[in-house]
C-alpha cells in the first residue's frame, strides 16, 4: 500500500513555526516512504476562521519547499460527507441530541455519560448531537509516543459530534477525510494525542480503517506555552524562508549542511538518513 500522509492545518491565523514543524515532519515521513504527502484545510468552522489565513498557509508552505501530491482539499466543501456520516451514525442510534449549555454542563462536572443529558430536552434550544461512548478502553500504538491507551467514558464522555450551530465536529470531519484521502499514516503535533482515541472510537463506529498515527513534539515558547496560530505566535517569513526552515528541521534534529542555503536544498539533505523512530520524542520542547 503507498504511503499516503499529510498536513491538515486550520486557517485560524498565519502559518507559525509550531505548525511548520508539523508540515516539514510529516513531510519528511511521506517522502522518507516514496509515499504521496496531501493537503487539507481544516476550513469547518467559521467562526474560528481568519480572513485570508487558508490562502496565505497555502501559499507560504510552498516557499518552504513542501509542495502536496494533489489538489488541497477543503473541509468546507464536504459537507454532504459529513452529513452522510451523520446519518449512517443516527441510524444507527449512536448519536443522540442535546441542548445542555456549556454551564449547565460545567455545573455538573463536564461531562456526558451514557447518553444522558444533565437536562431535560428544550425543544425550543437547537441541539448539539453527540456520539454514545460506551465503557471502553481504546489503545493504539502511537510510532514516536508508544503505548497509548483512554477509557474515553471516563476521560471524555459523549463527545460532541455536529454542534447546535451546524457545524460538524473537527473530530468528524478529521475521520471522515482522513478515510477519504486514504491516509496511512497521521503525523502531527503532540497537542492532537488526546484526539485520537476519540478519532480511533469514530473510525469504529463508521467502519473506516485506522491509520497509523506519530505525534511530534509541540514548539513551547519560553514560558513553556504551545505557540498557537490564534495567539498570532511567531509569524514566519516566505520571502526569507531558509532561516525558518532550518530551525525547523533543528528542532526535528536533522543535522544542518552549513554550505546549503536554499529550501529544496535543505530538504533533500534532511532526508539523508531520515529515520523517522529519530524523530524527537518528548511531548513539547522549549524553542525560543
Ligand atoms: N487542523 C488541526 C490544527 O490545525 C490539525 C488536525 C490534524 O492534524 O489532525 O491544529
Amino acid at each position: 500500500m503507498t504511503y499516503r500522509g499529510r498536513f491538515a492545518p486550520s486557517p485560524t491565523g498565519q502559518l507559525h513555526f509550531g505548525s511548520l514543524v508539523a508540515a516539514v515532519g510529516s513531510w519528511l515521513c511521506a517522502r522518507h516512504a516514496n509515499g504521496q504527502w496531501l493537503l487539507r484545510m481544516e476550513d469547518i468552522d467559521p467562526p474560528r476562521e481568519v480572513a485570508g489565513a487558508a490562502a496565505s498557509i497555502l501559499a507560504t508552505l510552498p516557499a518552504f519547499g513542501l509542495v502536496a501530491d494533489a489538489p488541497t482539499l477543503f473541509q468546507s466543501q464536504r459537507k454532504a460527507a459529513y452529513d452522510a456520516a451523520f446519518e449512517q451514525l443516527r441510524t444507527a442510534d449512536l448519536v443522540f441530541p442535546c441542548t445542555c449549555s456549556r454551564s449547565e454542563l460545567a455545573a455538573s462536572g463536564g461531562i456526558h455519560r451514557d447518553g444522558r443529558c444533565v437536562k431535560p430536552a428544550r425543544p425550543e434550544r437547537t441541539p448539539a448531537w453527540r456520539l454514545r461512548v460506551p465503557d471502553v478502553e481504546v489503545t493504539f500504538d502511537d510510532a514516536l509516543q508508544g503505548p497509548q491507551g483512554e477509557n474515553l467514558r471516563e476521560l471524555v464522555g459523549d463527545f460532541v459530534i455536529r454542534r447546535a450551530d451546524g457545524f460538524y465536529s473537527y473530530q468528524l470531519a478529521c475521520v471522515v477525510d482522513d478515510a477519504y484521502q486514504g491516509i496511512t499514516e497521521v503525523v502531527r503535533g503532540h497537542d492532537l494525542l488526546d484526539s485520537t482515541a476519540r478519532q480511533i472510537w469514530l473510525q469504529r463506529c463508521l467502519g473506516l480503517p485506522t491509520p497509523a498515527y506519530r505525534h511530534l513534539p509541540v514548539v513551547l515558547d519560553a514560558d513553556g506555552n504551545k505557540l498557537s496560530k490564534s495567539a498570532q505566535a511567531w509569524p514566519i517569513d516566505p520571502a526569507d524562508p531558509t532561516p525558518t526552515l532550518r530551525r525547523a528541521l533543528a528542532f526535528l534534529q536533522r543535522p544542518l549542511p552549513t554550505l546549503v542555503t536554499d529550501v529544496d536544498g535543505l530538504l533533500a539533505h534532511a532526508l539523508i538518513a531520515f529515520e523517522p523512530a529519530l524523530l524527537p520524542q518528548c511531548s513539547g520542547n522549549s524553542f525560543a
